[in-house]
Formats: C-alpha cells, structure tokens, sequence
C-alpha cells in the first residue's frame, strides 16, 4: 500500500523524505513553500536535483505537492483572480521542477458570487493554468471540501462539472479528502453509506479520476461542513470507513495521505494502524 502523509518542509525539503521513511511512509505530500503567502522563493535547481534523487532512492513516491491557501481560483474579484492564477501557475511549475506526480489545490470559494458563476470562473481558471504549463507532466488533483462558508467542491457534481469542461483534462484528477466529505454529508460510516457515497462518485466524476485520498477523521459530526481533521478513529467518522478503504481494491494502487497534527510524531503510529488494518503487518503495539 502507497502510504504516507504530509510532511514539513521547514527544515528542507530531503529532511522531509527522512521524516517520511522514520514514520514507515512510501508516499508524500508537502507543501513547496509557506503556504500562507503569496510569495515564494525561487528553488534552486542543484536542491530540486538532490531531492529528487533523495526521494528515488527511498523509493517515496509519488511525491504530492499541496498547494497555497491563499490561491482563489474561483474568485469574482478580477484582481484576486490574476494573483490566484499567476500564483497556481508558479506552484505547478514548481512542483513540475521536484518531478512531483501530483499538485493538490482546493476548488475555491466564490464569496456570494454564487455557485454557477463560481464554478465557471473556476473552470476557466484550471483550463488556463493547464494551457500555460504546456508540456509539464505533474496532474492538478481538485480536492473534495467540507463546503465551508462558500467554499465550492463539497458536491461531486462540482468536481465532476470542471472536469467535463476542461478541454486538456488528462492533466486532471481528483483528490478525495475522507474528513471533507463527512462533513459535506457524504455518510461513509456504514457498508450501505459507502458504496453509496462511491456510486456517486462514479456517477458524477469517475473513480478512474480519483488520484489521491487525504485520510483524515472528523472532529465535526457528518454534514457539519466545518473542515477540522481528526486523528484516525478518534472521530465521528470511525475506524471502520478507514478499515473499508485500505481492504477496497478500487484503492489498492491509490496513495493514502495522513493530514493531521504533529506529523513527525504522530504519522507513524497511524500509518503503521492503517498497514495493519489492510492485513500488511502484524497489530501495532497499543
Ligand atoms: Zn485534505
């Protein structure tokens, strides 16, 4: 099983790996500079080379890049908009320059525009960040939401919708947050609730298109749509929508992301519980 989580980069981007391979990962997600500003540096390209090779030869892959919170691809305002998609641009390509398989990006909000427009400008926007990185190989993965205030992405049917019109959508995918959805109303606490949840899915995006999967538990009860991640089965979702998930085939090749707090510490005890769970290794140590 391909399984990891997202990791610091605060002290480099190769001490990320290590953390990685201590916490018993195969797979990473980070962050490829401080997500809470626009700004960023530019990486250099012998650090880019050193990690790449660093992440070949623990044999972590695929590397996932998740991408700044401050980018607004469905923004009505003119001016946040150029600054959401000059900003997205800048994380694919840098992504794109640490051979990173995959770039995660949250649908967007569109602060009282309404959801038809939102979701209008919010196509645009992906098809025009695909059409200016021609050529790059690194797959943009739109993230399921909890629909907070008016945060797009927590209907399939919004995923499914920027996925039928965007021209260029190979270079697309999506990324399934467990915690999201809960908290959405999607009900994956039960075997009924599950298989509905991902006939939906089928139905309105493809499972063909589903990428990566953040495993996270909810601290909110289901439809809460209030995005607060929890420690796997310390939640309402429960151990068990996590025990369905890694014994699912459909997700035996898909990669499983741990986003929950203090990762150099924690991840390990949760990706070793996941492993045992999908029948890998013997019962983790209580
Ligand atoms: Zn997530």
């Amino acid at each position: 099983m391909k399984i990891g989580g997202h990791f610091p980069i605060s002290k480099g981007l190769v001490k990320a790996l290590e953390m990685t391979g201590r916490a018993g990962g195969n797979t990473m997600q980070f962050f490829t500079k401080n997500p809470g500003q626009w700004k960023s540096k530019k990486i250099d390209p012998m650090i880019a080379g050193r990690f790449i090779q660093a992440a070949k030869k623990k044999e972590i892959a695929p590397l996932i890049v998740h991408d700044s919170y401050l980018i607004n691809l469905a923004s009505a305002d003119e001016e946040l908009l150029r600054k959401s998609i000059k900003a997205f641009i800048e994380e694919i390509e840098r992504a794109e320059m640490l051979s990173a398989k995959y770039i995660v990006t949250h649908m967007g909000a569109h602060k009282g525009a309404g959801e038809k427009s939102g979701l209008e400008i919010l196509t645009r926007s992906v098809a025009e960040s695909i059409e200016k990185t021609p050529g790059m190989d690194v797959t943009i993965l739109l993230e399921t939401t909890a629909g907070q205030g008016t945060q797009l992405g927590y209907s399939f049917s919004h995923i499914g919708h920027v996925i039928k019109n965007v021209r260029d959508s190979e270079r697309l995918g999506v990324c399934l947050d467990t915690c999201h959805i809960f908290a959405a109303g999607y009900d994956i606490t039960s075997d009924e609730g599950y298989k509905k949840t991902l006939d939906e899915f089928e139905r309105e995006i493809g499972l063909k298109n589903l990428k990566v999967v953040h495993v996270n538990d909810a601290k909110k009860p289901l439809g809460s749509r209030v995005d607060r991640h929890e420690f796997i089965g310390k939640g309402h979702i429960g151990i068990g929508a996590f025990e369905r998930i890694v014994n699912d085939p459909g997700f035996s090749n898909i990669p499983l992301i741990l986003e929950t707090p203090e990762p150099e510490k924690m991840h390990k005890k949760y990706i070793k519980l996941l492993r045992y769970l999908g029948g890998e290794t013997p019962p983790p140590p209580l």
